[in-house]
């Protein structure tokens, strides 16, 4: 393989010279992108990629996926609107009747669709509003390694000392609780949360809402127990506090079933989408808000890019994935062939205490070592694979390819992490021999 990818790459320099420096993934993968269809990305030189990252959730059906692209393109060509701020469209009409039938009638829920700035920190932002204007209440309890974005609200409900400390002003009115299993699997963490809530001693008050992620994306893929989501939303009814889901990431089938939480029989109060909702990578998000929590004023959020059409157009078509269970089938299957793989893998390293993350196809191989997943991510990418890591100490490698890659082409591309991962062993191997 070309040593192009790990050294200098010219074609690089115009990010390095005028980009600013926070730039991130394009140091991850040190190349320039030129086209993708499925799961696989081109760079300028023609080299190919398998996409083990589907643009951090957003591309769960692949890149460009030709009925989408058709619908879109035969929607431009129309002259169907573009920008409407939150103006009824017909585009927005068929979005929302779609996403009526085919998503929430058939599950019992009769959430309203409101339409926030078009990404999940927005999504998120008017989650936090509406249940502090619902409640009165400013508090909300969000749990350790949460991850739910980069503006000031979801940052204070955000785990990460790095990215918490980029906010440069206080980030108020959070509390947070040990997720689960984060004393270890024995520990039922909602004792501690139920305790500090009851106690008037303990200092925490009641909030607004308690805000969760069923499996932590950014935060290292730990996974909430169904049992424990369960018995969380039970504690939320049981205190008048509502229960905020953030399926930005792990929504929109990504562990199989369309909503994450399906599995554990919840009906959260609000439900943040955002990421793979258009289908297709287009900016958009929907806050899903159960009819009684419905009370911002007309206007009270609001934002020029809420409701882009072109979105609504990509996302109306992604539902047609929803019609019937095949795509979740399929989803449960390539997580068995990934789990299988990731288990092999660990087997493989046992002296870099490997643990095997994640539901769905939203699964990881936590290394413990500096830097080693990140190894793994660079030894990946070498491979022609794209693979990010998670974690607050980036300790995990993410397997995230799109819900619609060939099964051929998944153990291609875990072929290729498990040389890497190899690899990486080796080299851990000796170093420490060299130290030894
Ligand atoms: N919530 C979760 C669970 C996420 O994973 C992310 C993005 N990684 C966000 C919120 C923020 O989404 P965005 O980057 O579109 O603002």
């Amino acid at each position: 393989m070309p040593d192009s990818l790990t050294t200098d790459n010219p074609s690089m320099r115009v990010f390095d010279q005028y980009e600013s420096n926070v730039r991130a993934y394009c140091r991850s993968f040190p190349t320039v992108f030129e086209s993708a269809r499925g799961h696989l990305l081109t760079d300028q030189a023609g080299r190919r990629y398998i996409d083990f990252f589907a643009g951090a959730g957003a591309l769960n059906y692949g890149h460009n996926p030709p009925p989408m692209k058709r619908a879109l393109i035969d929607y431009l060509t129309r002259d169907g609107i573009t920008h409407s701020l939150d103006m009824a469209t017909s585009a927005k009409a068929a979005f929302i009747e779609t996403f009526q039938s085919v998503i929430l009638q058939p599950r019992n829920m009769d959430h309203k669709l409101l339409f926030p700035g078009p990404t999940g920190t927005n999504s998120v932002e008017s989650a936090l509003k509406l249940a502090r204007k619902v409640t009165g209440r400013s508090g909300i309890i969000s749990f350790t390694n949460a991850f739910h974005g980069m503006t000031l609200g979801a940052l204070a409900v955000t785990g990460n000392a790095f990215k918490r400390g980029g906010a440069g002003v206080g980030l108020s009115d959070g509390t947070v609780m040990p997720y689960d299993g984060y004393f270890g699997e024995d520990d039922d963490t909602l004792n501690w949360l139920a305790t500090m809530l009851d106690d008037q001693g303990s200092g925490v008050d009641l909030p607004a809402a308690v805000i969760v992620e069923t499996i932590q994306g950014e935060g290292g893929l730990a996974a909430a127990r169904f049992d424990w989501l369960k018995n969380l939303e039970t504690l939320c009814g049981d205190r008048g506090m509502l229960l905020i889901v953030d399926d930005v990431q792990a929504g929109c089938g990504r562990t199989g079933p369309f909503f994450s939480f399906e599995p554990a029989g919840i009906n959260p109060d609000i439900i943040c989408l955002s990421k793979s909702i258009s289908g297709y990578g287009l900016p958009m998000a929907v806050t899903l808000v159960r009819p009684e929590h419905d009370v911002f004023d007309p206007g009270e959020h609001n934002g020029t890019f809420r409701g882009h059409n072109p979105a609504f157009i990509t996302a109306t078509c992604a539902l047609d994935h929803w019609r019937d269970g095949a795509l979740a089938g399929g989803t449960h299957k390539r997580a068995g062939i990934i789990a299988e793989a990731l288990n092999r893998m660990a087997q493989s390293c046992p002296e870099l205490k490997p643990e095997v993350r994640g539901r769905g196809l939203m699964q990881g191989l936590a290394l413990d070592g500096d830097g080693l997943a990140e190894q793994v991510s660079h030894e990946a990418f070498r491979r022609g694979v794209i693979l990010e890591t998670s974690g607050p100490a980036s300790e995990v490698a993410k397997i995230m390819p799109p819900l619609t890659i060939p099964l051929e082409a998944l153990s291609d591309g875990l072929g290729r992490v498990a040389e890497a991962v190899d690899t990486v062993a080796m080299n851990a191997r000796s170093a420490h021999a060299r130290v030894a």
